[in-house]
């Protein structure tokens, strides 16, 4: 449950004008008799139920608000005691909000049910008063509005649907850093070692200044590569590790591209993999230029060359010169540029355990984690040693990991 109140007051002497002369474009200094102003108070509070249930969620907002203005305003706008007007209104919004939807984020049909309804009532008055004549005209407006709906929307997703994170995958590692807050976040932890106690974990690690550091909690969720578990995770059964520790990773080198000028080549496209018969020392070669904004120069752009692979592991010992020179073939044999061409920046990385390899083995390794998770309450192993080796996949794990601990 959730609730807002919010009560806001001002008070403001105002309306600083002079008579204006139209033939000479000239405007007297502020000179008034009667004092101006302006005061308004409003309320406003809101009020929210959420309960999440594992078959629907329902929701209820109910939202108040009340203001009142009254403004005063010498109309005449000069010393003399000519014209005053008073205006006031008055306004009372009242609105009412139920919602109930499917709760499963992972299926393909989704649903949602509501009810809205909303009351305004706006009492507005204007008095205008011609102080020579000892004359008022009140004049008084009241206009209530209402309106109620019922809606219904069903969703079916046809195909798994397709993300792209606008700008680049940064915006989304950006927005998990605003929502977690920095400084819950630590970097650069070595030697980190689980350890259950008393019903709780145990976290140790080491910072960059060799500090140690402990820290305590109900759940552990970790996400780094089967490689590294047996030493983080001492406590598990050698069995259940050794089937985890069996996972094979492939080596793969990315070899960055950049070009000023791309002499009017264009990939309009995500990238491509080349298939063995191609007889290619690549695996496969995506344009992040097609694809994301400020890359490189308008006339240029960035490609992004995969080399290595479980069959070709030999790549890995290959010298920056010997990349450098395959990769400046490519871009002739397989991208179509002048065969002169020389890239204005190439960066290579070296990932040793790039993609996990799902092989025979996998149904023994899954059944381990399950084995485990089942032993030890509150530990959670996840990482793409499980659920699938793509972005997607780790997205897909990260929210259903939070929904448990939730
Ligand atoms: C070159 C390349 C290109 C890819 N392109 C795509 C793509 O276009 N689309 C797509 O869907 N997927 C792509 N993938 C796959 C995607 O990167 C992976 O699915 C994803 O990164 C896996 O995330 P993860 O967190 O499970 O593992 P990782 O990203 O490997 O993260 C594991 C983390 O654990 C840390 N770690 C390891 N040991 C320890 C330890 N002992 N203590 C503390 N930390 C430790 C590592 O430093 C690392 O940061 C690509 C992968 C590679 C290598």
């Amino acid at each position: 449950m959730r609730l807002n109140v919010l009560f806001d007051h001002s008070t403001q002497g105002g309306y600083p004008y002079g008579v204006y002369h139209a033939n000479d474009n000239t405007a007297d200094a502020v000179n008034y008799n009667r004092n101006s102003d302006y005061r308004r108070n409003v309320l406003s509070a809101g009020m929210n139920w959420l309960y999440r249930g594992n078959a629907f969620r329902f929701n209820a907002q109910t939202s108040f608000q009340h203001s009142n203005d009254k403004q005063h305003i010498d109309q005449d706008f000069t010393p003399q005691d000519l014209f005053f007007v008073t205006t006031q209104l008055k306004q009372t919004l009242v609105s009412q909000e139920f919602t109930l939807r499917s709760a499963d984020i992972q299926g393909r049909y989704h649903w949602i049910v509501g009810a809205f309804g909303f009351y305004q009532k706006a009492n507005n008055s204007v008095e205008t008063q011609f102080i020579t004549r000892s004359l008022a005209t009140p004049k008084y407006y009241n206009n209530p509005t209402w309106a109620a709906a019922l809606y219904h929307q069903s969703t079916y997703d046809l195909t798994k649907s397709t993300h792209i994170a606008v700008g680049g995958l940064s915006r989304l590692t950006e927005a998990l850093t605003q929502s977690v807050g920095e400084s819950n976040i630590i970097l650069g932890a070595k030697e980190v070692v689980v350890t259950p106690m008393n019903g709780q974990w145990q976290v140790s690690y080491k910072t960059a200044t060799g500090e140690t550091i402990s820290l305590c909690s109900q759940h552990v969720i970790t996400t780094v590569g089967a490689y590294a578990l047996k030493t983080m995770l001492p406590f598990v059964e050698e069995a259940d590790m050794a089937a985890i520790s069996a996972l094979r990773y492939a080596p793969i080198i990315q070899v960055s591209v950049g070009l000023s000028d791309a002499h009017g080549v264009e990939n309009k496209a995500f990238g491509g993999l080349i298939p063995t018969c191609e007889k290619q020392p690549f695996l496969g070669i995506l344009f992040p230029s097609a694809c994301f904004s400020q890359r490189c120069p308008t006339a240029g752009a960035l490609y992004s060359f995969f080399i290595g692979g479980t069959n070709h592991i030999e790549m890995f010992d290959k010298t920056d010169a010997e990349l450098q020179q395959m990769v400046c073939k490519g871009l002739t044999t397989m991208l179509g540029l002048p065969a002169n061409v020389q890239p204005d920046m190439i960066r290579i990385f070296r990932h040793e355990r790039a993609i996990p390899q799902y092989e025979l083995s996998s149904g023994a390794r899954f059944e381990a984690v399950n084995r485990i998770e089942q032993a030890y309450k509150g530990l959670i192993i996840g990482g793409n040693l499980r659920d699938g080796i793509g972005m997607a996949d780790r997205i897909r794990q990260a929210v259903a990991m939070g929904l448990q601990i939730k």
